[in-house]
Order: C-alpha cells, then sequence, then structure tokens
C-alpha cells in the first residue's frame, strides 16, 4: 500500500479542485482509516459546490473535502478497536458504513441521546484538510473515521455500490419517515425523485404505506420511481401549474390528500404546494431544504385548518444506519438499488462529475447519483456494468 493518498479538495465555487496528497495518518487507538470505495455526489454536495449554502459566513475556511455519502474498507484499526458498533469483529479488509457526523459527545444535545443533534458536530466542510488527518470527507483515497462514528460492518451479501447511499439518503428517509409517524396503510407523497426520492418510495412501501406518489420532471427518475415502488407518478412538465397537481394528489388518494408529504426537491418554493397535498392531519415531512436564508411565504392557516404539521429533520441517529443495511439486505432483487447510481468517475474526472451531475440534474437525462470510485484510473467515466464491485462472497 502506497504510504500516502490523493484528495479532492475544493477550494471555492467556481474553482476546480485542487488534487493534493497526503499521508495515510496512523489512526489513534479507537479511530481508523478507511480506504473509500466510493463516494456519492450527494445533493447537499451540489449545494455546497454551486455556493447555495455560503460556508465562508459559517466560519469555514478553505479548502475541505467535500463528499459524505459513502462505503470503505478498513485498512489501519487502532490498536483498541476491538469490532463494530454492534460489537462485531472486524479486522482489515473488512468493508463498512459509518454515520458521516462527529458528535462531541459533551453537549445537551449529545447526553439528551441525540448526538445527530449535536450542537458541535463536526462534518467534512467544517474542517480544513490543512490540518491532520487530512481525510475529513469522502472524495480522497482515504477517510479518517473517528471513534464517536457509528460503524457498521457490511454483510456479504450487499453490494458496494447499493450500500453507498445508506450513510446519507436512505438513513435520512427512514428516519424522516419514522418520525413523521408513518403508519400501516397510509398514503405517501414525495416530491423529488433523485437520490433521497426513491429511496423514499421504497422505505414507505415496506413500512406498509397503501399508496405511494412520486412527483419529478425527469420521466427516466419517475420510471425508476416506480420500480421502487411508487404506485403513480406525476410529471411537472405535464401537470405544470401547482394548483392542477395537488388537485392531481387528491383525485389519486380519493379527496383526501397524503398521510405524509415528502419534500426532498431541496427548494422552498415547492413547501406551499406540498403542503396543500398534506390530508386531514398529516405531516409535512421537510428534509431537502437545508440552505440558510433560501425562504418561502407562509401561510400558516393551511396548517391549522387542516391539522396539519410540519416535521423536520436533519441527520439521524446511530440506530438507524444498521437498519438500514438490513433493509438493502432484506429486500435485495425487489427494488433495483444497483441503478440508483447512474456515473462513476474517478477521483481525477470530479470536477467533470460535479459539472455533469449539476447540468443534468435538471435536464432530463435521467441522472440520479453521480459516484466517484476514487480506484478508476485516470479516464472518463465508463458504463457502470464494467466498474461496478460483486458482492463479496457470493456466488
Ligand atoms: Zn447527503
Ligand atoms: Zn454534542
Amino acid at each position: 500500500m502506497s504510504e500516502s493518498g490523493r484528495a479532492a479538495v475544493f477550494v471555492g465555487t467556481g474553482k476546480p479542485f485542487e488534487m493534493r496528497e497526503y499521508p495515510i495518518p496512523e489512526p489513534g487507538p479507537r479511530d481508523m482509516v478507511v480506504r473509500v470505495c466510493r463516494a456519492n455526489i450527494c445533493g447537499s454536495d451540489l449545494h455546497l459546490w454551486r455556493g447555495d449554502t455560503n460556508l465562508m459566513s459559517m466560519g469555514v475556511t478553505y479548502g475541505i473535502v467535500l463528499g459524505h455519502e459513502m462505503t470503505g474498507e478498513v485498512v489501519r484499526m487502532g490498536a483498541k478497536v476491538r469490532g463494530d458498533s454492534l460489537g462485531r469483529p472486524l479486522k482489515e479488509g473488512n468493508r463498512v458504513v459509518f454515520s458521516y457526523y462527529v458528535p462531541c459527545d459533551r453537549c445537551q444535545a449529545c447526553i439528551k441521546g441525540c448526538s445527530h443533534m449535536c450542537i458541535s458536530s463536526l462534518m467534512s466542510p467544517v474542517r480544513s484538510c490543512d490540518m491532520a488527518p487530512h481525510f475529513f470527507g469522502g472524495f480522497a483515497d482515504y477517510y479518517y473515521v473517528k471513534s464517536r462514528q457509528s460503524v457498521f460492518k457490511l454483510p456479504e451479501g450487499v453490494d458496494t455500490a447499493e450500500a453507498a447511499g445508506a450513510n446519507c439518503a436512505l438513513s435520512q428517509v427512514l428516519h424522516g419517515l419514522e418520525k413523521a409517524n408513518l403508519s400501516f396503510g397510509e398514503t405517501v407523497v414525495v416530491q423529488g425523485a433523485g437520490g433521497l426520492g426513491l429511496f423514499a418510495c421504497a422505505v414507505a412501501k415496506d413500512m406498509g404505506a397503501k399508496k405511494v406518489i412520486a412527483i419529478d420532471g425527469i420521466p427516466a427518475r419517475l420510471e425508476l420511481a416506480k420500480r421502487f415502488g411508487a404506485d403513480e407518478t406525476i410529471n411537472i412538465h405535464e401537470v405544470a401549474d401547482g394548483r392542477a397537481r395537488v388537485a392531481r394528489v387528491m383525485d389519486l388518494t380519493g379527496g383526501w390528500g397524503g398521510d405524509v408529504v415528502v419534500e426532498v426537491v431541496g427548494r422552498p418554493e415547492v413547501v406551499n404546494e406540498g403542503i396543500r397535498m398534506v390530508a386531514r392531519g398529516g405531516r409535512y415531512l421537510e428534509m431537502g431544504n437545508i440552505n440558510p436564508k433560501h425562504t418561502y411565504k407562509a401561510d400558516p392557516s393551511l396548517l391549522v385548518g387542516w391539522n396539519r404539521s410540519i416535521i423536520a429533520v436533519s441527520l439521524y441517529p446511530p440506530d438507524v444506519l444498521p437498519r438500514a443495511i438490513d433493509f438493502l439486505e432484506r429486500t435485495r432483487g425487489r427494488y433495483p438499488f444497483d441503478e440508483l447510481l447512474s456515473n462513476d468517475y474517478s477521483l481525477e474526472d470530479i470536477d467533470q462529475a460535479f459539472h455533469e451531475a449539476d447540468a443534468l440534474s435538471g435536464s432530463g437525462s435521467g441522472i440520479t447519483r453521480a459516484s466517484i470510485v476514487p480506484e478508476l484510473s485516470l479516464s472518463a467515466a465508463k458504463p457502470k456494468d464494467q466498474q461496478r464491485d460483486q458482492p463479496q462472497g457470493v456466488a
């Protein structure tokens, strides 16, 4: 193994990534270092890259390593690491998934048992990669896992590519739908059929939703949404008027609306339309709008008169991630998880990956998740069937 690794460093909006080389760190006694197998470009990475979130105003010093939705293989373990967060034996070479935030364990949220709400949680964008151990984000050859992060060994039957979406998109929607108290036999509307939205369709079905309606503007995504469990789809270009879309949802639900309406578009302008789709006593699950100061004009009577509520969630508690992995294993073959990742790129091609993910996400080409695979050699993106790794130990 070479003694150093590359990191694609983000130095500011509009600037190309800088490829830097850092020594592979020796982990602290309870920490570990993983080799990144793949790191997906999540919507929030695109927000940061575009500058939708003003990192400078949040005191962030460039350069930083973006990327948090990922999976890797343990290459160096601290002397005191005995197993994963469920106590299962772990050794170098094992594939793992892990929560991408580092709670402090020393704040009111952490002592309440809500480490995902930690007041001083560390995530990749808030740590300059000039500091050791450098590998704070997923768009690099390595990632440094602190002892306070939850780590789970991947079962042999779960493909590395399928698992890469588990620690952000899948865990996020699983936690959100649970917080929104989705109950057996209820109806779910999903605004936005990207990575989170597609997982939301499948998880909602698995939780017993009677009907799932997916809304998006990209026909290929809507087709995929059906294969992820959506019973009905609405193309926003075919039903171009917001009120008509609300009427369509009401039609499809016998005039009732969605018991849970999930916002994973990430734009405030969809919120009022989404709330109008919520049934009496229903819940609007807000997860996509993460950018401060992107606002919408609110009419509180839309909530009060219908006994609707808004549930907002960010991140997820540690117990969600192993259940997300269990879901992937248990429902293998039922949903086309491998089709969530539409385009693979080498680390060197990260600029191209971001530009294409950004441009294509609104163009109708159907891109869902672009994924950075550091071990791909210097080349343009290859067709994904030539790159995809097979599950280990499965014939
Ligand atoms: Zn994410
Ligand atoms: Zn804390």
